[in-house]
């Protein structure tokens, strides 16, 4: 039978392990703290908030909102960047993106300190991800992904694994991601040929393109495990990956479901970056 990979045992099993690395901290009075910064209301943003202070809550880490206008100038915004960037009381920062689009978002992420920069957003990060620097910070989203992998044991050594999509964001860490892991990767976009071929050679299917149920059962090798990143919304206002969930029942031997899988991992993902820059700002 088709297992699903869901995401709340995994979320559950890191929260547990963050909040005994709260306390660790707590007893030598430092409170790990994140710093969440909302240009805005857009509403995505604010739903994506409310989950962030929800999971920070119940595992022990203080959680600053900063919210400023839609409209702020590019200086005023690193004004506020800035300001909890040489704060030693804040140990992660968190950037609502997209940004508004006059605020240049390819500049904004050189001005995110490193050592804070929890959701992978600085290049250096990228690049410590890219060089495998054991400090470097992935995204939260392909991380989320890698931990639902390990949670379910799912052999990633010597096997074929796809990546569907390269964004900064998603697909190019988690194919370096997998890359770390010895599988063999291969990643495919929007202009890749015969793409249901290319992907149903994959033991590993990982689908981030934003394209609802655009992975059909020709795309799925039989017996395949799928991780689906998509987050869409059909007219009915329902969530859907961007794999067919009916395709992934018919040929994979485990999927994550939409929703209840990888994007219900993402916070308790954030939580445990915290940790790690506590520790890092911490000689730890
Ligand atoms: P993105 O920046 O729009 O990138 C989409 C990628 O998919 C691009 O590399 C694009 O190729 C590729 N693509 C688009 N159409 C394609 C097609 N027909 N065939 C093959 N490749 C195609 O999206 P993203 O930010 O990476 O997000 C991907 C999905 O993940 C979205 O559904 C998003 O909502 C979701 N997401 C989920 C979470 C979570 O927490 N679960 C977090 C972030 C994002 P090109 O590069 O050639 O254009």
């Amino acid at each position: 039978m088709t297992k699903l990979l869901k995401g709340k045992p995994v979320a559950d099993a890191l929260s547990e392990s963050i909040r005994n690395d709260v306390q660790h901290w707590q007893e030598k009075k430092i409170q790990p703290t994140l710093t969440l910064i909302r240009a805005g209301e857009k509403a995505d943003d604010m739903a994506y908030e409310r989950a962030i202070i929800k999971r920070c809550d119940s595992v022990g880490v203080k959680v600053i909102s900063e919210v400023v206008p839609e409209n702020i100038s590019q200086d005023d915004f690193y004004k506020v960047l800035d300001r909890h960037n040489g704060d030693a009381g804040v140990h992660g920062i968190l950037v609502f993106r997209p940004l508004p689009k006059h605020l240049k978002e390819e500049e904004v992420q050189y001005r995110i300190a490193p050592a804070k920069d929890v959701d992978g957003f600085h290049p250096v990060n990228a690049g410590k991800l890219l060089t495998g620097d054991p400090t470097a910070f992935a995204p939260c989203t392909p991380m989320a992904v890698m931990e639902i992998l390990k949670h379910y044991e799912v052999t990633l050594s010597g096997k074929r694994a796809l990546v569907l999509g390269r964004s900064m964001v998603v697909g190019k860490p988690v194919a370096l991601l997998l890359l770390a892991e010895n599988a063999t990767v291969t990643v495919a976009h929007s202009r890749t040929q015969d793409l249901d071929q290319v992907a149903s050679e994959a033991d590993i299917l990982v689908a981030a393109i934003g394209k609802s149920e655009f992975v059909k059962t020709n795309y799925i090798k039989p017996g395949a495990i799928v991780a689906d990143v998509g987050i869409n919304v059909d007219e009915d206002g329902r969530l859907k990956g961007d794999v067919e969930a009916a395709a992934a029942e018919d040929k994979a031997e485990a999927y994550t479901p939409v929703p209840g899988g990888v994007g219900s991992v993402t916070t308790a993902v954030l939580a445990k970056q915290v940790l790690k820059a506590c520790a890092l700002q911490n000689k730890q």
